[in-house]
């Protein structure tokens, strides 16, 4: 028995006393035994946070919900070491890697903590001065919370915090393999104060603890970040009870590269683009799109460097990337990369797995490929691993429309030293994010979120606030008088 699931205000242990032992996928080693929900647990979860916002548990004042946010803040600052380490052992992720997360959920926490409150509705103009028209914003209510396993605390908290700092009840489901952080957050959300049922945890197996998240009519708000496929699914169980859907999906993400780029910057943005945490980012650069005057410059320092990555366990000091996150996932890369070759595309570097010592876990060396086509599986899929893939272009035009030619729209970048093209690339990309001559920054003020099949919604900035509220008018007649319309003669 394991009592981690958090349902009205308690710890608990699955209805059906179900558990599922997490491992590191750097080792296999053991991280922790933790309670699988079923649907009915989930469904008991939903029940908590229903009465608790039907009850206004959680109607506090804006100011007062803000200070609740910015004190999580503080004490997720406190604790940063114990949450990093929480989140390197399930993901296998740098330990400084965890940290910089954990950093930046703390942002996220004190963002949101700022604005709560900021947005007071406005009056509009009747055109009557007896009546007084005004329009607010208020919490969806129960919102369902479905996140990834790739920034486990990071998803979490781009829902967490912007949902109660709008007044709302939540139940979280995060990924199955990576469940501590969200269990630590839970005890921080309890230690601080927050009223029983307003915050609920599930975990376990998507289809079964998860689904009663997208299909229970007591649920008006299913938040997503995930792969497209369940993207799709859960856009459409949630269609039955037409409730709010945000969908944070994948991507297939160009980083185009013009020759009068700084050279030296761009592979380097390149590299960290593609193969940071492996590739296992939903904005990875995977896509790299370059001049031809420089593309095989380009793309030989491109394949030196990714050679030189070390990779290695969260706490060993010279690694610079780690594994993928298990078995199943690194087959589907290796997969990938197969069916790459067979089209006719060529493995530069990588394409293997670690060997030695890192045969005790799931790694899969930085891979660079050349000799694709649009169309090709490698160019057209997400791989969501080490791999990354070199196209080329001759004019503008052509890059624009290479870096567009993708269902997907999460993120792009564009790297030149003329300041008017970059400015005219940017507007033309059809992704939700672009930098210009950087890549992978965000900030917690600015919105973040795909185009196309990327998604629906915003998460970050007021946008991301706005995700978990309804918008409602109040019209006051305050000189009640009689119509006249139908006639009273009769
Ligand atoms: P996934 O879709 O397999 O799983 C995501 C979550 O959905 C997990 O918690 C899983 O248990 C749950 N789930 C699965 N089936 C479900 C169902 N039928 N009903 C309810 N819940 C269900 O994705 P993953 O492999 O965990 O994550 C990788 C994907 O996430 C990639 O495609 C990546 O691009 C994307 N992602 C996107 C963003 C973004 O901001 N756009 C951020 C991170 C990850």
């Amino acid at each position: 028995m394991s009592e981690t699931l958090f349902i009205d205000g308690r710890w608990v242990s699955a209805r059906q006393g179900g558990t599922r032992t997490i491992h590191c996928p750097a080792d296999g080693s053991e991280v922790g035994v933790v309670a699988e929900a079923t649907s009915a647990d989930t469904e008991a979860a939903i029940a908590a946070a229903r009465r608790a916002f039907d009850a206004g548990a959680w109607d506090v004042t804006a100011p007062e919900r803000g200070d609740f946010l910015l004190r999580v803040a503080a004490r997720l600052r406190e604790r940063k070491d114990e949450f990093a380490r929480a989140e390197s052992l399930d993901t296998g992720k740098r330990f400084v890697e965890s940290q910089i997360d954990m950093d930046d959920i703390a942002s996220c926490f004190q963002y949101y903590g700022k604005v709560a409150g900021q947005e007071a509705g406005r009056v509009v103009d009747a055109g009557d001065p007896a009546v007084v028209s005004k329009v607010v914003s208020e919490p969806v209510g129960v919102c369902g919370m479905i996140t990834p396993w790739n920034y486990p605390l990071l998803q979490v908290a781009w829902k967490v915090a912007p949902a109660l700092a709008a007044g709302n009840a939540f139940v979280l489901k995060p990924a199955e393999l990576t469940p501590h952080t969200a269990i630590l957050l839970m005890d921080v959300l309890d230690e601080l104060g927050l009223p029983a049922g307003v915050a609920n945890l599930v975990l376990g197996a998507g289809a079964e603890a998860g689904a009663p998240l997208s299909s229970h009519p007591d649920v008006d708000l299913v938040s997503f970040t995930g792969g497209l496929v369940t993207g799709r699914k859960i856009a459409a169980s949630a269609a039955e009870t037409v409730k709010k859907v945000a969908l944070e999906l994948g991507g297939k993400n160009p980083n185009v590269i013009f020759a009068d780029a700084d050279f030296d910057a761009a592979v380097d943005n390149a590299l960290n683009g593609a193969f940071v945490h492996s590739g296992q980012v939903c904005s990875a650069g995977a896509r790299i799109v370059v001049e031809e005057s420089i593309a095989e410059r380009f793309t030989d320092e491109l394949v030196r460097r990714a050679r030189n990555i070390r990779l290695g366990g969260p706490f060993d000091e010279s690694a610079e990337s780690g594994p993928l996150i298990s078995a199943e996932h690194r087959q589907k890369v290796t997969d990938y990369v197969k069916a790459g070759v067979e089209e006719g595309a060529r493995v530069r570097c990588g394409g293997e797995w670690g060997t030695g010592e890192l045969e005790q876990g799931y790694y899969y060396l930085p891979t660079v490929i050349d000799r694709v086509e649009r169309g090709m599986s490698l160019v057209v899929d997400e791989a969501f691993g080490p791999v990354v893939t070199i196209e080329t272009f001759g004019t503008e035009d052509e890059a624009v429309a290479t870096a567009n030619d993708t269902f997907y729209g999460l993120a792009g970048a564009v790297w030149t030293g003329d300041a008017g093209r970059a400015e005219r690339v940017a507007s033309r990309l059809r992704h939700g994010t672009i930098w210009i001559n950087d890549f992978h920054p965000y900030l917690p003020q600015a919105e973040w979120g795909g185009m196309k099949q990327s998604g629906t919604g915003r998460e970050l900035g007021l946008h991301g606030m706005a995700e978990y509220t309804e918008t409602k008018h109040i019209y006051h007649n305050t000189a009640p008088a009689v119509t006249g319309w139908f006639s009273d003669e009769k």
